[in-house]
């Protein structure tokens, strides 16, 4: 066997480097979805490993620029059936209305069970959430730091819970075709081969891999590349949210759209209006922002486009901090709750809109797909669940505000329910250095031999190439030919890369892992946005600018094929 595996995969390997651990349950991530897991299947008295790169309560379940996260709640039984119907159908055909059953008939009670997550819920009303039609109850909760010092004080109830920070999953083991362990890195970039017949993947979405990202830096898109490598499938990975953040002067910070009803002057980084000439005949510059207001993520599907398309074309051609916004004095006086909210967040970051301007860019938000999963957050793949943000099949082509922390919740705990049965009942199969070998080839060893006069890519360089290539190409303006020649540039670099050849030249061996991982989530995400030959809710293409009858309920799968991504066309199921 050693014959076929090169020396640098061996080398990783090598059994000297290796620490070995067994456990019932592999969850990887500490954000909303991970912790709910976790929690939930030590509670049954299984060995459960929690592992995450980030901190405890990390990702973007606790990302720090923002005022808190909220929960959309169906008002009683009767409004269950109509905010199932809603999400449908903003989903536009292509999202999973069993999985949005099962999450709404579940939510409320994964909302009394916050606290155990050390989280402390409180009740808000007076304003849809985005997309939704009407307004209901949002469950909001905030206090990131004062959640993980409860939380930490919760897990030391269960002796059988391993917690692991700062540790990166690379790769899943399977044997016979089923989860059999994983391959992981401490802190200390020690091996660690991990027996489990259960993992369940929580390891958030993919849009950390963009330039300009609302996410923290631990959230890269690693749950699609470990998902396609052991044989499962992703699905609506073309559907991403695109929100505008500040470029200044708060790098990162969220905009909030409410203030739109006070803005007077939009315009370029040359300081000419942006908007006037951008728009259709007959739709106002009013009317343009006050539908962009209603909603924080782009859309298509409503004649808000035209400010997001504006301000990317403005991008495109030169403003790379994107357009400057200025507002009127009424803005410091209104009255209304959310206006006053978003007031009080900006001056806590010391901006005063009435008095100074600030700069906006679309930036990556969230993923509607993800690994395709079943109501109990299983894949195909036996032994491996996912959930939250990582999850694919529940939200379509848009998603209402407030239901990707209920999806987290809910298929947290529904994957944990369902991975505790399969772990006491599934083969145990031990993996060896050699099964980790084997199968960490695809990922560590480029399969073209690169030209002697190419530099060889360093991980920094070529995350920064990526980063921007998607955030230019792949964002809230799409058009094929430039998806072609970026899926292309991206197969090359997936083709040509050797992690290991990086870390030998000086880059962190974890950080050279993480975007070997990161070329194959992003491959499979622009090889979805350029089969999609149409526009529907946040998927935009400049050349097929109107939603297509013909892809109505049509939803793209992909998997991988030895080495290379499949995708396919699958009608939704009903
Ligand atoms: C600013 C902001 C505001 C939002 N507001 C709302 C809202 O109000 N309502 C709503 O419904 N949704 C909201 N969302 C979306 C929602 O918060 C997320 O979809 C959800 O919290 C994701 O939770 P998660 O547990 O799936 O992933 P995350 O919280 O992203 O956690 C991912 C975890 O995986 C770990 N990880 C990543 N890769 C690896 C790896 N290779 N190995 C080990 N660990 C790894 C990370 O360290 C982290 O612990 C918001 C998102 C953002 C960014």
């Amino acid at each position: 066997m050693t014959d076929r595996l090169s020396d640098s995969v061996w080398a990783f390997c090598e059994p000297s480097l290796i620490q070995r651990e067994s456990y019932d349950l592999v969850v990887v991530g500490a954000g909303l979805a991970g912790l709910r897991a976790a929690v939930d299947a030590a509670r049954t008295g299984i060995r459960v490993l929690l592992l995450a790169r980030g901190q405890l309560c990390s990702g973007a379940s606790f990302y720090p620029f923002t005022d808190g996260l909220g929960c959309q709640l169906p008002e009683n039984d009767a409004d269950a059936q109509v905010f199932l119907q809603e999400v449908v159908q903003a989903g536009s055909g292509v999202a999973g209305e069993e999985l949005y059953r099962v999450q709404i008939s579940q939510i409320r009670r994964e909302i009394d069970r916050l606290s155990e997550l050390g989280l402390e819920p409180y009740f808000i009303q007076g304003r849809a959430a985005c997309f939704a039609p009407r307004e209901r109850t949002i469950c909001a909760w905030n206090g990131w730091d004062e959640a993980r010092r409860r939380l930490s004080k919760n897990l030391t109830d269960y002796p059988n819970l391993t917690v692991l920070t700062n540790a990166d999953a690379v790769r899943l083991l399977t044997h016979n075709g089923s989860i059999c362990g994983l391959v992981a890195l401490d802190s200390q970039n020690n091996r660690l081969l991990l027996q489990t017949p259960a993992v369940i993947l929580a390891c958030g979405g993919v849009c950390g891999l963009y330039r300009h990202n609302l996410n923290p830096a631990d959230v890269t898109g690693s749950a699609a590349s470990l998902a396609l490598s052991a044989g499962a499938r992703l699905v609506n990975t073309e559907f991403l949210q695109f929100i505008p953040g500040l470029t200044e002067p708060v790098y990162k910070m969220l905009f909030c759209e409410i203030s739109l009803w006070h803005c007077n002057s939009v315009t370029d980084a040359e300081g000419r209006p942006l908007l006037q000439d951008a728009l259709p005949k007959g739709l106002s510059v009013e009317e343009c922002l006050r539908q962009r207001s209603m909603h924080a993520p782009f859309t298509c599907s409503d004649d808000s486009r035209w400010f997001d398309l504006a301000m990317l074309r403005g991008i495109r051609s030169g403003g790379d901090t994107g357009c400057s916004l200025r507002f009127d004095a009424a803005f410091g006086t209104d009255t209304n709750e959310f206006m006053a909210s978003a007031r009080a967040l900006y001056l806590q970051n010391g901006i005063d809109l009435t008095r100074q301007s600030i700069r906006i860019a679309p930036f990556a938000h969230c993923a509607n797909g993800g690994v395709l999963i079943n109501a109990d957050g299983a894949t195909s793949v036996p032994g491996l669940y996912c959930a939250g943000e990582a999850a694919g099949g529940i939200h379509g082509a848009d998603r209402h505000g407030g239901v990707a922390t209920a999806a987290a919740l809910v298929f947290g705990a529904r994957s944990a329910a369902a991975a505790c049965l399969y772990a006491e009942q599934a083969d145990r199969f031990c993996p060896t250095a050699e099964t980790a070998a084997e199968q960490l080839t695809s990922l560590l060893q480029p399969t073209r031999t690169a030209d002697c006069s190419e530099p060889p890519l360093r991980a920094m360089p070529l995350r920064k190439a990526l980063g921007n290539a998607l955030w230019l190409k792949a964002n809230v303006l799409r058009r094929g030919d430039e998806l072609s020649d970026l899926l292309c540039q991206i197969h090359t670099w997936r083709q040509s890369y050797s992690p290991i050849a990086d870390a030998r030249a000086g880059t962190p061996l974890r950080k050279a892992l993480e975007t070997a991982q990161a070329l194959i989530t992003a491959e499979a995400m622009v090889l979805a946005m350029n089969t999609r030959t149409e526009s529907r809710g946040g998927h935009y293409r400049e050349d097929h600018p109107f939603t297509d009858p013909a892809w109505q309920g049509i939803r793209l799968e992909l998997f991988l094929r030895g080495d290379k991504l499949q995708i396919e066309k699958i009608p939704q199921p009903k």
